[in-house]
């Protein structure tokens, strides 16, 4: 499997305290560089161009983005922007796509593409959510528009709905769109009956769920509706939105997934890929924000994988 990121992604910085911090990324790095697999080849991100970014975003907020580069800013109450920022939004980006690119290119099948900042609450003209740009949109819209895809399925199992991924998608019936998150909690979407619009009613599936859930339920849940809304949809490649913020241990969200459970959601989301998108999977890094939680969950994603 293929594993991609780039240090250069750690010079984006929200500030003092901020949960959505360096250390995140610097700690999963560590730990891969500390106990090396024999499984895991890794590569870089590839070059994101303006077109990459115009296929999901509007002109005026692409604009807005890249006029920050170099500077600090604040683009609401909880997301900002360092001197780094740009480069690393355009480096989570390219991240996700090559992840993409690479299952397709008969190098591997399986990528993880470990990311920051990240992206699904980015919509399509405004960051928000310590989100700059919607990493999994960009990579999705860049296999249907480079790589011949006709259908992708995104699994999104951050604890937050994924309000841009589905604000960006609404209305298309070549991206499914299925989202757990803890409700009520922010962004305050994502309710069941929210099932996309005109062409793209029926290709986004909300689940969300209350506060307290945990590894039982959410096994269940993935199990009884992933399969066979991915059965109907015969996706060709199967995205993840892997956020490890609905972790027992997470400071911001409140469900009680383990890390053993997230390795059950990545089994069933794999098994999903096998069977039906020749086993094209990847996932894409979202939140996660206490840090042990978040290396011990990759870490149970990897092995998932690698099987
Ligand atoms: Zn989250």
């Amino acid at each position: 499997m293929l594993l991609v990121t780039d240090d250069r992604m750690l010079e984006h910085d929200s500030g003092l305290t901020h949960p959505e911090c360096p250390r995140r990324l610097a700690a999963l790095l560590e730990a891969l560089r500390a106990q090396p697999r024999d499984d895991v080849v890794w590569g870089e991100p590839a070059a994101v161009t303006e077109a990459d970014l115009l296929a999901v975003h509007t002109p005026e907020h692409v604009a807005r983005i890249e006029a920050l580069r170099g500077s600090s800013a604040k683009l609401d109450w909880d997301t900002g922007v360092s001197p780094g920022s740009v480069d690393a939004a355009h480096l989570a980006a390219g991240c996700a796509i090559e992840a993409v690119r690479s299952v397709f290119g008969g190098e591997t099948r399986r990528a993880f593409a470990l990311v920051r900042p990240p992206g699904h609450h980015a919509e399509s003209g405004r960051a928000m959510g310590f989100c700059l740009y919607n990493n999994i949109a960009i990579a999705a819209r860049y296999a249907t528009r480079n790589l011949g895809v006709e259908r992708v399925l995104i699994v999104d199992w951050d604890v937050h709905h994924g309000n841009g991924t589905q604000e960006i998608f609404d209305a298309d019936a070549d991206v499914l769109f299925v989202s757990s998150h803890q409700s009520p909690l922010y962004p305050g979407t994502g309710a069941i009956d929210e099932r996309g619009k005109g062409a793209g009613l029926g290709y986004t599936v909300n689940l969300p769920v209350p506060a307290g859930t945990d590894d039982e339920t959410m096994i269940a849940l993935y199990r009884d509706v992933v399969p066979p809304v991915a059965a109907r949809f015969a996706p060709d490649l199967v995205l993840v939105s892997a956020g490890f913020d609905a972790h027992r241990d997470d400071p911001l969200g409140g469900l009680e997934v383990t890390t053993k459970g997230f390795g059950a959601l990545c089994g069933i989301v794999r098994d999903v890929a096998d069977r039906f998108a020749d086993g094209r999977l990847v996932l894409v890094l979202e939140g996660g924000y206490d840090v042990e939680a978040l290396v011990d969950s990759t870490f149970a994603c990897l092995d998932v994988m690698a099987e």
